[in-house]
């Protein structure tokens, strides 16, 4: 029995074909491929979004704050249920992540936890849409707007998923980012976009990326003006994305609706194959709205008998990959001591994570492939 992968992308030829172009061309760096990405990527999201392609999801964070002018004595609110890409950047800059509990039956940041979590100090809020299903947007737009406050979402999981019929990235908050690391919902290998309606953001945003230069590489070398001058404006940072990764998003992004079809489809299946199973199935989006299910998160319940840790052994046994998403933040040793976190103050957080594990869900995954997690699972539980 071969081992089957909790996650894997869908790779085509039409994206092999333009990154073997994109080599031969002579231009492997950021230029020509990466704005046609930008520009495509914007036209899908529309409400006139602007869009800047960099080198991960991690960088795109860390431009929108900068960009935004968040800075030492500055405090971000942010959910512990995330990747620590979310609170890193904070600390790039020198202010300080004020890390938040989640709710529930979403495992998305609380609304009442940020309410809760507002000083004098407080400058952001990122909301992070967990497994691809979009935070209550509206309430958190409103709050943010009543206190002053930016909203800058990681949306490394919601590529493409809607809020309250609007996609995720057009949404009009200060800014949005998505990732293309390898197992999201679509990959450029390494990458991620920072969207953003706000000019003043993608402007600042633009010569960041490339070391505070204000004239990029590419538009020196089309100009026709002898263009070897070029101005360092600011202590920059070097996040642009290479045309050889564009070339593969280009054509992920034309895949993007079929991937989200293949995604949701074996969602509702799973949903229907694990109903008499002791697990809590992932929650819904709300009618209307569009999950990304970047992942399957269950929940084992006490009833099972069996703890997660044990779970996730015992489908390695049959050759099935899991994972956990995510080790809260407030567990990570870095947070944990930096900030004093406890886990009696993330009780949500504590409880979702004790017994989640993302069983495998990727486009390529076929019927029999999902047939196959579910008897597993089934042994496992046996049920
Ligand atoms: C993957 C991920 C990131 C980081 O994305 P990169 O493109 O790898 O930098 C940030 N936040 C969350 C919630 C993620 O899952």
């Amino acid at each position: 029995m071969e081992f089957l992968p909790f996650a894997l992308p869908e790779i085509g030829e039409e994206e092999i074909n333009e990154v073997v172009e994109c080599l031969r061309s002579g231009w492997i760096t950021t230029g020509s491929r990466a704005k046609q990405f930008e520009q495509e990527f914007a036209d899908y999201l529309g409400n006139n979004v602007q869009a800047l392609a960099v080198n991960s999801a991690t960088s795109g964070l860390h431009l929108a704050l900068e960009a935004l002018g968040v800075r030492e004595g500055d405090e971000v609110i942010l959910p512990s249920y995330t990747f620590t890409s979310t609170a890193e950047v904070v600390r790039y800059l020198g202010a300080t992540p004020v890390i938040v509990d989640v709710d529930e039956s979403t495992f998305n940041i609380s609304v009442e936890a940020i309410k809760a979590a507002i000083t004098p100090n407080t400058k952001a809020v990122m909301p992070v849409h967990f497994a691809g299903l979009a935070c209550d947007m509206e309430a958190i737009i409103q709050l943010a707007r009543e206190h002053n406050l930016f909203v800058v979402e990681d949306a490394a999981h919601a590529f493409p998923s809607t809020s309250g019929g609007s996609l995720v990235g057009a949404l009009g908050t200060d800014a949005t980012v998505f990732s293309f690391y390898a197992n999201k919902t679509m990959t450029t290998a390494e990458g991620g976009m920072l969207v953003s309606k706000r000019s003043d953001v993608i402007e600042r945003a633009k010569i960041m990326r490339l070391h505070g230069i204000s004239r990029d590489a590419f538009d020196r070398y089309r100009s026709e003006a002898p263009s070897w001058f070029y101005e360092v404006v600011e202590p920059g940072y070097k996040y642009n994305m290479p045309d050889v990764c564009a070339a593969i998003g280009i054509h992920q992004l034309r895949k993007i609706d079929r991937f989200q079809k293949k995604r949701q489809e074996l969602a509702v299946r799973y949903d229907s194959l694990l109903k008499s199973f002791p697990v809590v199935i992932p929650p819904k989006a709300v009618p209307g709205d569009k999950h990304a299910y970047h992942l399957y998160p269950i929940r084992i319940k006490e009833e099972a008998g069996i703890s997660r840790d044990e779970f996730i052994q015992e489908m390695s046994k049959q050759k099935i990959g899991c994972s956990v998403h995510f080790i809260p933040l407030h567990r990570q040793p870095v947070w944990r001591d930096g900030y004093k976190l406890t886990r009696e103050d993330f009780s949500v957080a504590e409880r979702l994570f004790n017994s989640e594990v993302s069983i495998p869900l990727y486009t390529k995954m076929r019927e029999t492939d999902q047939l196959r997690v579910v008897d597993a699972m089934k042994k496992v539980f046996g049920c």
